[in-house]
C-alpha cells in the first residue's frame, strides 16, 4: 500500500489498541471511518500525528486521490465543525484521509480555529 499523496510507504501505528497508517514520509494518516471516529475521543491519540502541520498543508491541495487501500477515487471532505479541515473519504471501504496535523487540529477545537474557520471559505 502505498501514499496517494506522495508516494511513500505507509508504516502500521496503533494507539490503545486501535490500529491506522501513517505515511512515513508526508506522515499523512489513514484511517477507517469508525477507527477515526473511536481516537478522536481518547485522550491523548493526537500524538500519532506526528508529522509537520505545514507539510500537511501543501498536501491539502492535492485532494483527486485514489483510495491507498482499494484504489477507488476519495471524495474531498470538509469537516462539519471545523470547515478548515479538510480530509478525503472513501466510500467503498469507509477510509479516511488526514494530511499531518489535521488530526490534532480537528482534536483541538481553540478560538484560532474559530476564526480559522471565519475565513476558509467554500472548498472547490
Ligand atoms: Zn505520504
Ligand atoms: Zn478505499
Amino acid at each position: 500500500m502505498k501514499c496517494s499523496k506522495c508516494g511513500g510507504v505507509f508504516e502500521e501505528i496503533e494507539y490503545s489498541g486501535i490500529k491506522c497508517n501513517r505515511c512515513v514520509s508526508c506522515r499523512g494518516i489513514l484511517f477507517s471511518m469508525l477507527d477515526h471516529e473511536h481516537l478522536k475521543t481518547i485522550e491523548g491519540s493526537e500524538s500519532i500525528d506526528i508529522g509537520d502541520a505545514q507539510v500537511g498543508k501543501q498536501y491539502n491541495s492535492l485532494h483527486r486521490i485514489a483510495c491507498p487501500q482499494c484504489a477507488t477515487r476519495m471524495i474531498p471532505m470538509v469537516d462539519r465543525d471545523q470547515p478548515h479541515i479538510w480530509y478525503e473519504a472513501c466510500t467503498t471501504c469507509y477510509s479516511v484521509f488526514f494530511d499531518a496535523g489535521e488530526f490534532t487540529d480537528f482534536k483541538e477545537k481553540t478560538v484560532l480555529d474559530f476564526f480559522l474557520d471565519l475565513f476558509a471559505g467554500e472548498r472547490k
